[in-house]
Protein backbone atom coordinates (compact mmCIF):
# COMPACT_ATOMS: atom_id res chain seq x y z
CA UNK A 1 0.00 0.00 0.00
CA UNK A 2 1.58 3.10 -0.97
CA UNK A 3 0.47 6.78 0.97
CA UNK A 4 -0.93 9.21 -1.71
CA UNK A 5 1.17 12.47 -1.90
CA UNK A 6 -0.95 15.37 -2.49
CA UNK A 7 1.09 18.25 -3.88
CA UNK A 8 1.24 21.76 -4.81
CA UNK A 9 3.68 23.53 -6.77
CA UNK A 10 2.77 27.47 -6.66
CA UNK A 11 5.52 28.42 -9.48
CA UNK A 12 5.78 31.91 -8.66
CA UNK A 13 2.91 33.18 -7.41
CA UNK A 14 2.08 34.83 -4.05
CA UNK A 15 3.46 37.03 -1.51
CA UNK A 16 3.86 36.04 2.09
CA UNK A 17 1.13 37.63 2.96
CA UNK A 18 -0.95 36.11 0.63
CA UNK A 19 0.77 32.64 1.57
CA UNK A 20 -0.52 33.12 5.17
CA UNK A 21 -3.81 33.95 4.21
CA UNK A 22 -4.20 30.93 1.79
CA UNK A 23 -3.16 28.63 4.74
CA UNK A 24 -5.53 30.40 7.16
CA UNK A 25 -8.47 29.09 4.96
CA UNK A 26 -7.09 25.81 3.64
CA UNK A 27 -6.27 24.06 7.07
CA UNK A 28 -9.55 24.82 8.39
CA UNK A 29 -10.66 22.56 5.35
CA UNK A 30 -8.23 19.32 5.36
CA UNK A 31 -8.45 18.47 8.95
CA UNK A 32 -5.37 16.14 9.47
CA UNK A 33 -5.67 13.18 7.30
CA UNK A 34 -3.29 10.58 8.17
CA UNK A 35 -3.75 8.20 5.59
CA UNK A 36 -1.83 11.02 2.44
CA UNK A 37 0.38 13.16 2.35
CA UNK A 38 0.11 16.79 1.94
CA UNK A 39 2.87 18.97 0.73
CA UNK A 40 2.91 22.51 -0.50
CA UNK A 41 5.72 23.94 -2.71
CA UNK A 42 5.61 28.10 -2.42
CA UNK A 43 8.50 30.06 -4.10
CA UNK A 44 11.50 30.46 -1.46
CA UNK A 45 11.19 33.59 -0.01
CA UNK A 46 7.52 32.40 1.16
CA UNK A 47 8.61 29.22 2.90
CA UNK A 48 9.29 31.04 6.43
CA UNK A 49 5.59 32.52 6.26
CA UNK A 50 4.24 28.14 5.22
CA UNK A 51 6.53 26.60 7.78
CA UNK A 52 4.86 29.31 10.54
CA UNK A 53 1.38 28.94 9.18
CA UNK A 54 1.73 25.21 9.02
CA UNK A 55 3.26 24.32 11.72
CA UNK A 56 1.74 21.84 14.39
CA UNK A 57 -0.45 20.40 11.01
CA UNK A 58 0.32 17.41 8.67
CA UNK A 59 0.99 20.20 5.92
CA UNK A 60 4.86 19.78 4.86
CA UNK A 61 6.81 22.38 2.96
CA UNK A 62 8.84 22.14 -0.02
CA UNK A 63 11.57 24.13 -2.14
CA UNK A 64 10.26 24.34 -6.05
CA UNK A 65 14.17 22.90 -7.24
CA UNK A 66 18.08 23.32 -5.33
CA UNK A 67 21.46 23.78 -5.87
CA UNK A 68 23.71 20.80 -6.25
CA UNK A 69 26.18 22.50 -3.54
CA UNK A 70 25.79 23.12 -0.33
CA UNK A 71 27.26 27.01 -0.21
CA UNK A 72 29.51 29.21 -2.00
CA UNK A 73 29.75 31.55 -4.87
CA UNK A 74 27.03 30.63 -6.71
CA UNK A 75 24.53 33.83 -6.75
CA UNK A 76 20.54 33.71 -6.84
CA UNK A 77 20.97 29.83 -5.87
CA UNK A 78 19.49 27.94 -2.96
CA UNK A 79 21.00 24.58 -1.30
CA UNK A 80 19.81 21.73 -0.01
CA UNK A 81 20.73 22.21 3.57
CA UNK A 82 19.18 25.98 3.54
CA UNK A 83 15.92 24.19 2.54
CA UNK A 84 16.18 22.16 5.29
CA UNK A 85 16.85 24.64 7.83
CA UNK A 86 14.00 26.67 6.51
CA UNK A 87 11.77 23.85 7.61
CA UNK A 88 11.42 22.14 4.33
CA UNK A 89 10.99 18.88 4.03
CA UNK A 90 10.71 17.95 0.42
CA UNK A 91 12.20 20.09 -3.15
CA UNK A 92 10.79 19.53 -6.56
CA UNK A 93 13.54 18.54 -8.91
CA UNK A 94 13.21 18.93 -12.59
CA UNK A 95 10.12 20.58 -13.25
CA UNK A 96 9.86 20.60 -16.88
CA UNK A 97 9.24 24.53 -16.72
CA UNK A 98 12.84 24.17 -15.63
CA UNK A 99 14.19 21.96 -17.97
CA UNK A 100 12.30 24.42 -20.83
CA UNK A 101 13.47 27.54 -19.54
CA UNK A 102 16.33 26.83 -17.65
CA UNK A 103 18.78 24.56 -18.89
CA UNK A 104 17.48 21.68 -17.09
CA UNK A 105 19.01 18.20 -17.99
CA UNK A 106 19.03 14.81 -16.71
CA UNK A 107 22.62 15.43 -15.42
CA UNK A 108 21.38 18.25 -13.33
CA UNK A 109 18.43 16.56 -12.56
CA UNK A 110 20.34 13.34 -10.74
CA UNK A 111 23.08 15.74 -8.98
CA UNK A 112 20.01 17.47 -7.74
CA UNK A 113 18.00 14.72 -6.31
CA UNK A 114 21.66 13.77 -4.88
CA UNK A 115 22.06 16.91 -3.20
CA UNK A 116 18.46 16.82 -1.67
CA UNK A 117 19.07 13.01 -0.10
CA UNK A 118 22.24 14.34 1.24
CA UNK A 119 20.27 17.25 2.97
CA UNK A 120 17.17 15.20 4.09
CA UNK A 121 14.89 16.27 2.21
CA UNK A 122 12.16 14.31 -0.16
CA UNK A 123 13.09 15.12 -3.87
CA UNK A 124 9.88 14.60 -6.15
CA UNK A 125 11.47 14.25 -9.12
CA UNK A 126 9.68 15.03 -12.51
CA UNK A 127 9.64 13.84 -15.95
CA UNK A 128 7.36 13.77 -18.71
CA UNK A 129 7.01 14.10 -22.77
CA UNK A 130 6.22 16.98 -24.97
CA UNK A 131 3.50 17.19 -27.40
CA UNK A 132 6.00 16.65 -30.18
CA UNK A 133 7.45 13.55 -28.95
CA UNK A 134 4.09 12.11 -27.84
CA UNK A 135 2.78 12.50 -31.40
CA UNK A 136 5.59 11.08 -32.48
CA UNK A 137 5.12 7.58 -30.33
CA UNK A 138 8.20 8.74 -28.43
CA UNK A 139 6.96 8.86 -25.20
CA UNK A 140 8.34 5.78 -23.76
CA UNK A 141 11.30 6.17 -25.13
CA UNK A 142 11.69 10.30 -23.79
CA UNK A 143 10.75 8.44 -20.11
CA UNK A 144 13.28 5.45 -20.45
CA UNK A 145 15.82 8.68 -20.95
CA UNK A 146 15.17 10.40 -18.27
CA UNK A 147 14.67 7.84 -15.92
CA UNK A 148 18.15 6.18 -16.90
CA UNK A 149 19.95 9.35 -17.16
CA UNK A 150 18.72 10.82 -14.13
CA UNK A 151 17.38 8.36 -11.49
CA UNK A 152 18.61 5.04 -12.72
CA UNK A 153 22.46 6.32 -11.31
CA UNK A 154 20.72 6.16 -7.83
CA UNK A 155 22.08 3.60 -5.02
CA UNK A 156 18.88 1.79 -4.08
CA UNK A 157 18.59 3.35 -1.01
CA UNK A 158 18.39 6.49 -2.38
CA UNK A 159 15.79 5.15 -4.72
CA UNK A 160 14.03 4.05 -1.87
CA UNK A 161 13.43 7.82 -0.45
CA UNK A 162 12.52 9.65 -3.98
CA UNK A 163 9.01 10.49 -5.13
CA UNK A 164 8.49 10.55 -9.23
CA UNK A 165 5.93 12.50 -11.05
CA UNK A 166 5.06 11.89 -14.10
CA UNK A 167 4.23 15.50 -15.85
CA UNK A 168 3.23 15.10 -19.72
CA UNK A 169 4.35 18.64 -20.68
CA UNK A 170 1.74 19.44 -22.76
CA UNK A 171 -0.91 18.52 -19.93
CA UNK A 172 1.03 21.28 -17.73
CA UNK A 173 -1.21 24.54 -17.44
CA UNK A 174 -2.82 23.93 -20.52
CA UNK A 175 -6.03 22.46 -19.41
CA UNK A 176 -5.28 19.20 -21.23
CA UNK A 177 -5.42 16.58 -18.91
CA UNK A 178 -3.94 13.02 -19.45
CA UNK A 179 -6.73 10.65 -19.02
CA UNK A 180 -6.00 8.00 -16.24
CA UNK A 181 -5.58 5.33 -18.59
CA UNK A 182 -2.75 7.38 -20.50
CA UNK A 183 -1.41 8.33 -17.35
CA UNK A 184 -1.52 4.70 -16.02
CA UNK A 185 0.48 3.66 -18.89
CA UNK A 186 2.86 5.85 -18.47
CA UNK A 187 3.29 5.28 -14.70
CA UNK A 188 4.08 1.36 -15.67
CA UNK A 189 6.44 2.25 -18.07
CA UNK A 190 8.30 4.34 -14.83
CA UNK A 191 7.56 0.91 -12.78
CA UNK A 192 8.82 -1.41 -14.99
CA UNK A 193 12.44 0.60 -15.53
CA UNK A 194 12.13 0.86 -11.63
CA UNK A 195 11.61 -3.21 -11.11
CA UNK A 196 14.99 -4.08 -13.97
CA UNK A 197 17.14 -1.48 -12.05
CA UNK A 198 16.15 -1.55 -8.85
CA UNK A 199 14.35 -4.67 -8.31
CA UNK A 200 10.63 -5.20 -7.57
CA UNK A 201 10.34 -4.24 -3.97
CA UNK A 202 11.83 -0.63 -4.69
CA UNK A 203 9.51 -0.35 -7.36
CA UNK A 204 6.30 -1.75 -6.41
CA UNK A 205 6.88 0.56 -2.94
CA UNK A 206 7.81 3.81 -4.88
CA UNK A 207 5.19 6.75 -5.09
CA UNK A 208 4.91 7.91 -8.91
CA UNK A 209 2.63 11.28 -9.14
CA UNK A 210 0.48 12.95 -12.13
CA UNK A 211 1.24 16.06 -12.88
CA UNK A 212 -1.03 18.06 -15.40
CA UNK A 213 -3.98 20.42 -15.32
CA UNK A 214 -5.59 18.43 -11.67
CA UNK A 215 -8.25 20.39 -11.13
CA UNK A 216 -11.30 19.64 -8.76
CA UNK A 217 -13.45 18.07 -11.32
CA UNK A 218 -10.98 15.37 -12.33
CA UNK A 219 -9.26 14.18 -8.96
CA UNK A 220 -11.56 11.43 -8.31
CA UNK A 221 -11.13 9.83 -11.40
CA UNK A 222 -7.46 10.04 -11.66
CA UNK A 223 -7.46 8.95 -7.91
CA UNK A 224 -9.25 6.33 -9.04
CA UNK A 225 -6.70 4.57 -11.05
CA UNK A 226 -4.35 2.54 -9.26
CA UNK A 227 -0.80 3.08 -10.54
CA UNK A 228 -1.66 6.98 -9.53
CA UNK A 229 -0.34 7.43 -5.97
CA UNK A 230 -0.98 11.11 -5.60
CA UNK A 231 -0.75 14.62 -7.19
CA UNK A 232 0.92 17.32 -8.24
CA UNK A 233 -0.74 20.20 -8.83
CA UNK A 234 -0.20 23.85 -10.29
CA UNK A 235 -2.65 26.21 -10.98
CA UNK A 236 -5.07 24.44 -8.91
CA UNK A 237 -3.25 24.40 -5.76
CA UNK A 238 -3.03 28.33 -5.52
CA UNK A 239 -6.82 28.40 -4.57
CA UNK A 240 -7.51 26.90 -1.05
CA UNK A 241 -11.12 25.68 -1.45
CA UNK A 242 -9.47 23.89 -4.95
CA UNK A 243 -6.94 22.34 -3.48
CA UNK A 244 -8.22 21.26 -0.40
CA UNK A 245 -10.63 19.33 -2.29
CA UNK A 246 -8.18 18.20 -4.05
CA UNK A 247 -6.64 16.72 -0.42
CA UNK A 248 -9.69 15.43 0.30
CA UNK A 249 -10.29 13.37 -2.65
C1 LIG B 1 2.80 21.78 -12.37
O1 LIG B 1 3.16 22.95 -12.25
O2 LIG B 1 3.53 20.87 -11.98
C2 LIG B 1 1.50 21.51 -12.99
C3 LIG B 1 1.14 20.26 -13.16
O3 LIG B 1 0.74 22.60 -13.34
P1 LIG B 1 -0.84 22.60 -13.70
O4 LIG B 1 -1.52 21.79 -12.62
O5 LIG B 1 -1.22 24.05 -13.65
O6 LIG B 1 -0.98 21.99 -15.04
Amino acid sequence: MRTPVMAGNWKMYKTPEETAGFFARFLEQVGNPADREIVICPPFVNIPAAVAATSGSVVRIGGQNLYWKTEGAFTGEVSGPMLRAAGCTHVIVGHSERRQYFSETDETVLARTRAALEAGLTPIVCVGETLEARESGETASVLTRQFQDGIAPLETAQFGQIVIAYEPVWAIGTGRTATPAIAAEAHVTLRRLAASRFGTDPADRVRILYGGSVKPDNIQTLMAEKEIDGVLVGGASLDPVSFATITNA
